[in-house]
């Protein structure tokens, strides 16, 4: 059989993100290594993970294998969400939007909370209406997919 080994590497390094833990900020991580074994050994000669030889059912991981790890799997295996690139907005809502500069416009959008994610997260705009005075901007996580939105009071004049 003839194959990619280093598409191989990359898939199972994305993988072994799934059964990481015991994560320490800047000191990597630790994963179950149930995994081909070729593939963990090339893994551990390009400094991603310990030496996955020993009775040990998990393998330490670097910090560069666990950054490079999450990487990859939110790469290869996290759904993509279609952005909707007019979102539907009422006239006055679109009024008031446009009224924002871009440069906030981008800022609001990428500063927005998600209680799925339980924290700030960008906006993928859906829609706009006026809620009252109040602009209210509703959308999807650009990360989990969960609604979110987003509330622009009145500037005071
Ligand atoms: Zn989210």
């Amino acid at each position: 059989m003839n194959y990619d080994e280093d598409k191989i590497d990359e898939y199972t390094l994305a993988l072994l993100y799934l059964v990481t833990h015991d994560r320490q900020e800047g000191f990597g991580a630790r994963a179950w290594k149930g995994f081909d074994w070729d593939t963990m050994n090339r893994l551990y000669e390009k400094g991603y993970i310990s030496n996955p030889i020993g009775k040990a059912k998990s393998i330490a991981m670097t910090e560069e294998g666990f950054l490079k790890s999450e990487e990859l799997f939110e790469r290869h295996f996290l759904k993509k969400i279609q952005p909707i690139p007019f979102p539907k907005m009422t006239p006055p809502a679109k009024k008031r939007w446009d009224e924002i500069p871009e440069q906030m416009r981008k800022k609001i959008l990428e500063n927005v909370w998600c209680s799925k994610c339980l924290t700030m997260v960008k906006l993928q705009l859906r829609e706009g209406r006026m809620s009252g005075r109040s602009l209210v901007l509703k959308g999807v996580c650009n990360t989990c997919g969960g609604e979110a939105a987003r509330v622009i009071e009145p500037v005071e004049e």
